[in-house]
């Protein structure tokens, strides 16, 4: 095997292997260019379609369908009515999107820490960090392991708050036997090339309350309405209405088209995601010094990310040499995510002394590792391999 790929022994394998990306099969192509040949390639019957089906498969009784997950979850906080000097508790281990989201609408995220076993939202955290002023909770579903719903929405109800899951990672994940999407009050699903399924850029909130989703049409388009029933005047058949302030953030028919063929893939996405988070665990886990991704016992993740920890006090070095010698041994580790009250501009908008310890402990010593359906079992022997070479070399 030789020396460390970093101090010029052979890596692991030739190739750099990414930590995430789409399948697309021929059947994805075909669906696509079939759209193309319709009346309609901007939003069109297949938006119906994917939103209904999408519905279905979460258990929620409307969904809608935007450009991207970003711009879904500013139109869930505008349909939470989040304005100004308004507040939402989010976590800080997450895509900057989930607490920018509440910027947008001039709102002020409020970062409370994680569990440290899950590395979800800590609840209590959540608890301690509502004021008079917050309006919504933001849970992420971080790595596709669902957050603690539970006592989050009995938070949420005690409360008054908006529950807006950000369920970017955990399409296809299970609460307490329940898909994610059928329990917080809007929950948000990404279809980025890396995320569950892909239409390329897309993202879609899903909800039960019909007004919810009502405003989040509107909002889709503008704001701007041309329903009879929901006009305020009528000057002809030309009339539009522009009642709030929305965006374009339509999906294309195009998009949709590859979103419903991806979604008939989905239960055969999430078993390979499965399969290869098992052999992980079952490798890593007889591995000193490294702790395994805890699972809780009411949830069943869709296995976005399979987050490696290593303990600082058991390994020589910092996690930048053991990230640096895997990536030299051609394996596209990553760190999800840089606690997001660090980035230098929220640093300049007054969060300089913000600290969660336990994100910031995490942050410290994650490293992300390759997990997605397309990947064979050569490439996760060759994961699993790079780990122990590392492991091995670096562990005191
Ligand atoms: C990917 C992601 C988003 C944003 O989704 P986009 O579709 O890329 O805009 C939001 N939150 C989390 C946790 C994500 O991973």
């Amino acid at each position: 095997m030789g020396g460390l790929a970093i101090h010029g022994g052979t890596p692991v394998r030739e190739k750099m292997l990414s930590y995430g990306r789409q399948s697309i099969g021929p059947e994805d192509v075909e669906a696509v260019v079939e759209a193309l040949h319709s009346d309609y390639i901007t939003q069109g019957p297949l938006i119906d379609l994917f939103e209904q089906r999408i519905a279905e498969y979460v258990g929620a009784k409307y969904a809608v369908a935007f450009c991207n997950g970003t711009v879904a979850l500013h139109a869930a906080c505008a349909a939470a009515g989040i304005g100004p000097g308004d507040e939402a508790v989010t976590t800080p281990i997450t895509f900057l999107a989930s607490a920018n989201c509440v910027l947008y609408q001039q709102g002020r995220p409020v970062f409370a820490d994680i569990r440290g076993d899950t590395y979800n939202l800590d609840p209590l955290s959540a608890k301690r960090a509502v004021t008079p002023r917050t309006k919504a909770l933001i849970p992420v579903d971080f790595t596709g392991q669902p957050a603690d719903l539970e006592p989050l929405m009995e938070l949420a109800r005690e409360r008054g708050l908006v529950l807006i899951e950000d369920g970017a990672h955990s399409l296809g994940a299970e609460y307490r036997g329940r898909k994610v999407g059928s329990l917080a009050d809007m929950t948000m699903f990404s279809f980025h090339p890396v995320k569950i399924i892909t239409t390329g850029e897309g993202g879609v909130i899903v909800t039960n309350r019909e007004d919810y989703a009502r405003k989040l049409r509107l909002f889709r388009n503008h704001g701007m309405t041309r329903d009879p029933e929901e006009l305020l005047r009528s000057e002809g058949a030309w009339y539009y209405e522009m009642q709030s302030l929305g965006v374009n953030g339509r999906l294309t028919d195009l998009q949709a088209a590859l979103g419903i063929s991806q979604l008939g893939k989905l239960p055969e996405f999430l078993r390979r995601r499965r399969e290869i988070a098992a052999r992980y665990s079952e490798a890593f886990g007889k591995m000193a010094g490294l702790r395994i991704p805890h699972q809780a016992p009411e949830t069943n993740s869709s296995w976005h990310l399979y987050v490696l920890r290593w303990d600082r006090s058991e390994f020589r070095g910092t996690r930048k040499e053991w990230f640096d010698a895997l990536r030299a041994e051609n394996i596209g580790v990553h760190v999800h995510y840089i606690p997001v009250y660090r980035q230098p501009y929220y640093q300049t908008i007054g969060y300089g002394d913000v600290h969660c310890p336990e994100a910031e402990a995490l942050y410290e010593e994650m490293t992300t590792l390759p997990i997605f359906p397309a990947m064979s079992d050569e490439d996760v022997s060759d994961v699993i391999e790079a780990v122990r070479k590392v492991h091995e070399y670096y562990k005191k």
